[in-house]
């Protein structure tokens, strides 16, 4: 498929255009593609059943997005702007008779793109692809974004992704996770392939072990049903974590073209060695979140909150000890963690280098580790703590930060992760997006955790609001002989 410019004409479908993705992601994405001067040829077309003319659609808008979009970066003009491209369709999109009023809305010329954004409850992804075609609204330029959560398993995903391959092509299939758009797991393909510095120390021989930390202090909020049937090994860990994981351990792809990055992330994702019922207890931990207090304010524990079932055994959180069987990480240990209401809002990734193979330093307890800390949140940078000589009359060593905090030294405005993928689609670019085989692969790695708890009908271990997670969880890491990086 041809790479759109910027400014060509295109027609963008937002399928839960009402909705909360929409208000605080979406639609301030496209402000700010507006005010940077791009999509000056899109019709966005907000698509919910609830009936809106044109102008309430536009006072809705205006209500509940400029919150969204930073106070000094937004500007009525562009606003204006943005919204004079606005249009809405009230359609049920079970109901196939409603797509006509949509067809409606499209530019008859076929060579303009589509783009069908489906942020909407999967349960809708099918019946909405098939009403599509139906009506005759899906042309060779037309692209369909499909929003996480794509499945609950590897069936239901299956499921999903046949029915829309019946439909879309491959290439025409954007699977959103949003943190490939982040800037720093950008950057961390600049940091491992645009230098020669580190390439050669990132295998088994320099590297002691890779942690990758996800933590929310939020809890469930009013998401409280849905996430109740998720749990975070489905929320976070087989989505979100694993393309962290990838991204760290793949091989240096042939080029950046899409299918080059995503056929080297695959292999990681098919080299993960798979979970036996017995590796569980020592391999995985799960908890659940207790009431304990946030930022100095208390809050309440997970079994009180909207929407949960009162005995729920769902999981807030999730520690695991993963390998990958290849040449390049046979016997290295990533140890992946993801919780909610954890002592701090944090997205990091931890590179512990072995230590030196012999020490001659006067230190205690030999020479302190290499460690390379890549934050993605709340601020990205890069944090190498390296040796250096304690001033004094003896030989000690101590380690120092060297501290790269991107957010100042950028030079461009830094794009919001949903911005970036919304102009990727836009464009035709599929780099930042899943494909089939990587997504069910993750689902095929995930599931023997998820049956293996279920079948031992333990429930998940306690854990006080605002700390790190469960004990065991330092416990799981402490058998093999490491610690949590905020442990060290
Ligand atoms: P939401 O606030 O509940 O919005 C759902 C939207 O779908 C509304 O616009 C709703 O409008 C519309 N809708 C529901 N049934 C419909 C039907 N039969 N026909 C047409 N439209 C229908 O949900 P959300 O938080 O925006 O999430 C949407 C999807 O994105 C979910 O799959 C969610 O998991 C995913 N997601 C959300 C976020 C987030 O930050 N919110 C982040 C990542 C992924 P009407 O009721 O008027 O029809």
């Amino acid at each position: 498929m041809r790479e759109n410019a910027n400014n060509d004409r295109f027609d963008l479908v937002l399928f839960g255009g009402t909705g909360d993705l929409a208000m605080r992601k979406l639609l301030p994405a496209l402000f700010y593609g507006v005010r940077d001067g791009g999509l000056a040829g899109a019709t966005i077309i907000g698509a919910a059943r609830q009936p809106l003319g044109i102008d309430e659609y536009r006072a809705l808008l205006t209500e509940q997005v400029p919150r969204h979009i930073g106070e000094a970066d937004f500007d009525d003009a562009v606003w204006q702007r943005l919204l004079s491209q606005v249009r809405y369709v009230a359609i049920d999109a079970t109901q196939p008779a409603d797509f006509a009023a949509l067809a409606a809305q499209l530019s008859n010329d076929e060579a303009v793109p589509r783009v069908f954004y489906l942020a909407t409850t999967p349960s809708l992804f099918i019946p909405i692809c098939q009403h599509l075609q139906s009506a005759g609204l899906v042309t060779p330029a037309t692209r369909v974004v499909l929003e996480k959560p794509l499945g609950r398993d590897l069936a239901s995903s299956r499921t999903i992704n046949d029915a829309v391959g019946e439909i879309f092509t491959e290439e025409q299939t954007y699977r959103i996770d949003h943190y490939l758009g982040k800037e720093m797991v950008q950057n961390l393909m600049a940091l491992r392939f645009g230098n020669t510095l580190l390439e050669p120390l990132w295998s088994r021989s320099y590297i002691h072990d890779v942690q990758i930390t996800i933590a929310e202090e939020l809890g469930v909020g009013t998401r409280g049903e849905f996430y109740d049937n998720t749990g975070a090994l489905r929320d976070m860990v087989q989505n979100h974590v694993l393309q962290c994981l990838c991204i760290v351990a793949m091989e240096p792809p042939a080029s950046i073209n899409a299918d080059s990055v995503r056929d080297a992330k695959l292999q990681v994702l098919r080299s993960l060695r798979p979970y036996l019922e017995g590796d569980l207890p020592h391999k995985t931990v799960r908890g659940q979140y207790r009431s304990g207090a946030i930022e100095g304010a208390p809050v309440t524990g997970y079994l009180k909150e909207d929407g949960i079932a009162p005995s729920s055994q769902t999981e807030t959180f999730v520690a695991l000890k993963a390998e990958i069987d290849n040449w390049r990480w046979a016997g290295v240990p990533f140890y992946l963690r993801t919780g909610k209401r954890m002592q701090e809002r944090l997205a990091e990734i931890v590179i512990n280098f072995r230590p030196v193979p012999h020490s001659i330093f006067e230190t205690a307890s030999g020479t302190p580790h290499n460690q390379l800390v890549i934050r993605l949140q709340p601020d990205d940078g890069l944090g190498l703590e390296i040796n250096t000589k304690t001033p004094g009359d003896s030989m000690r060593l101590s380690p120092k930060l060297l501290n790269l905090a991107l957010r100042d030294t950028r030079e461009a405005r830094r794009l919001d992760a949903y911005e970036r993928l919304l102009m990727d689609v836009v464009r035709g670019r599929l780099a930042l997006f899943v494909r089939r085989d990587e997504l069910e692969a993750a689902w095929a790695w995930i599931e023997p955790i998820r049956d293996g708890w279920d079948r031992s009908g333990e429930a998940p271990k306690g854990y006080t609001s605002g700390t790190w997670g469960p004990a065991a969880s330092s416990a799981l890491v402490g058998r093999f002989g490491c610690a949590w990086h905020e442990e060290d």
